[in-house]
């Protein structure tokens, strides 16, 4: 028998709310947003690892709602740099730092790099939680090589100097949909689908909030 749950998406990034709504559509599930708990503490992401951070951050939230909760973490790895900026992405210029900012220090930190040597990835663990505990993870990777000329209007982050050689362009430059269909999130939304779908199939498994 299909069950029904309660789904806390444990992000404020309204981009990354879009895109987890459009993969786990159908779904029999009620969706929730932070919007939905004003006031929640956030909790503390200093794991040394996306997947860390991101079971870290669906215990947190599940526990805090009694929800089911989805979270992920991801950020840029860079081959040059043993895998710099990783879990500090988002920060990689400081606590008070912008993209612009980070984008320059990243660009800054491989001046002496050749482009043949720019290799890097986005990685994103994707993880869902119960009050009781870890039900799922999945993750995903996106590969390109970093380019000091930003291009594209599109996406976010570091998206305008990372360049997809096999699409000829960056993934700032991209549709939202075509990012989507390669992403690392994409990759991690579309493998913890099925995760769910067992889950909420599953007669032993609780599904609170249903
Ligand atoms: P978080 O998962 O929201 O903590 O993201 C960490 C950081 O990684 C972001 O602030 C961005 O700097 C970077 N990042 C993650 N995914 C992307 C992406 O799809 N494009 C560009 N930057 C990204």
């Amino acid at each position: 028998m299909v069950r029904s749950a309660t789904i806390l998406i444990a992000t404020a990034n309204r981009g990354k709310l879009r895109e987890v709504k459009a993969i786990l559509v159908g779904l029999p599930v009620h969706l929730t947003t932070l919007e939905d708990y004003p006031g929640l503490p956030e909790p503390v992401e200093d794991a040394e690892t996306f997947e860390g951070n991101a079971k870290r951050k669906a215990l947190h939230y599940a526990a805090l709602t009694g929800c089911w909760a989805l979270a992920d973490d991801s950020g840029l790895e860079i081959d040059a740099l043993h895998g710099e900026p990783g879990v500090h992405s988002a920060r990689y210029a400081g606590p008070a730092c912008d993209a612009a900012a980070n984008n320059a220090r990243l660009i800054r930190k491989l001046s002496d790099i050749s482009p043949g040597q720019r290799m890097a990835r986005f990685r994103c663990v994707i993880a869902l939680a119960s009050p009781k505990g870890l039900l799922a993870t999945a993750s995903g990777a996106l590969n390109g090589v970093i380019v000091d000329e930003a291009r594209g209007a599109g996406g976010f982050g570091y998206d305008p100097h990372f360049f997809v050689p096999e699409y000829g362009m960056t993934t700032a430059e991209m549709s939202p949909e075509q990012k989507n269909r390669i992403s690392h999130r994409g990759q991690a939304l579309r493998a913890i689908r099925p995760a769910i779908e067992r889950l909420l199939t599953d007669s032993s498994s609780t599904a609170p909030g249903g």
